[in-house]
């Protein structure tokens, strides 16, 4: 659990990257965004958190957030700036960005400046998340893809709903984004490795509970 003692003034000048996703599971792609983001926006730490229920996904199968967790700390367990937080799954119902951030934005004072990392294919879809524009006045957000992806259209649709916020999004190209979870869970299911693709310790949690072998 990552928590920043609320009585420190410290946090008010203090960068902390908050990368959402679904994790699963989180591979190196994710590992290697998250370093990427701490250096380029010298951020002092950067805080996984795994979606509890996406309210975006109903429905849809995604593996226990229990084992999401559990293999994102596995992850992240050898960067000493790196930290997972419970705070979506702890939520009951669907877990909105805006709750995330208005935990981590700790009221009135002692404020950190926030980022919030995820993918830019999910940040396209902002303009329907819960309270969008408070989102954006909170945090600033990275918008993570493949070389080669432009956020030009974003943008302007971006500065049409919400006028002099362009500043807020920033694009980061990650090459080692070739892998993606859905490439991990298929070459799972066709029984084919995984090593190299996430850290060993999440390859064996993987092995070790039979996740993403199909059932029946
Ligand atoms: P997704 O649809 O599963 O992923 C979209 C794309 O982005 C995939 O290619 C995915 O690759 C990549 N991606 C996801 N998270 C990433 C990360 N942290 N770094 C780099 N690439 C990433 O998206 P999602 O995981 O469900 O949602 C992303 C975040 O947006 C979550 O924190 C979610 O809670 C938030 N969100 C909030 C709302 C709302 O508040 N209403 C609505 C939608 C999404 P991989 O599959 O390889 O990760």
């Amino acid at each position: 659990m990552f928590f920043i003692n609320r009585n420190n003034n410290n946090a008010a000048g203090m960068s902390v990257g908050l990368m959402g996703g679904t994790f699963d599971p989180i591979h190196m792609g994710h590992l290697v965004t998250a370093e990427e983001a701490r250096q380029q926006f010298d951020l002092n730490y950067v805080v996984f958190v795994p979606t509890g229920m996406p309210p975006h996904k109903d429905g849809e199968q995604v593996t226990l957030p229990e084992h999401r967790y559990l293999m994102t700390t596995l992850a992240v367990m050898s960067n000493p700036s790196f930290y997972v937080s419970s705070v979506e799954m702890d939520s009951e119902g669907p877990a909105y960005t805006i709750d995330t951030v208005r935990h981590f934005s700790f009221g009135e004072k002692e404020i950190p400046e926030l980022f919030f990392i995820t993918g830019a294919d999910a940040i396209l879809d902002i303009f329907t998340w819960k309270d969008y524009e408070e989102l954006l006045r909170l945090c600033t957000f990275i918008a993570v893809s493949r070389p080669g992806y432009s956020l030009e259209k974003f943008r302007e649709t971006l500065d049409k709903h919400c006028p002099g916020m362009k500043h807020k999004v920033h694009l980061l190209e990650i090459p080692a984004l070739a892998v993606s979870s859905t490439f991990i869970r298929e070459r799972v299911a066709l029984g084919k490795t995984i090593k190299y693709l996430t850290p060993e310790p999440v390859e064996q949690y993987i092995k070790k509970h039979g996740l993403y072998v199909p059932t029946g």
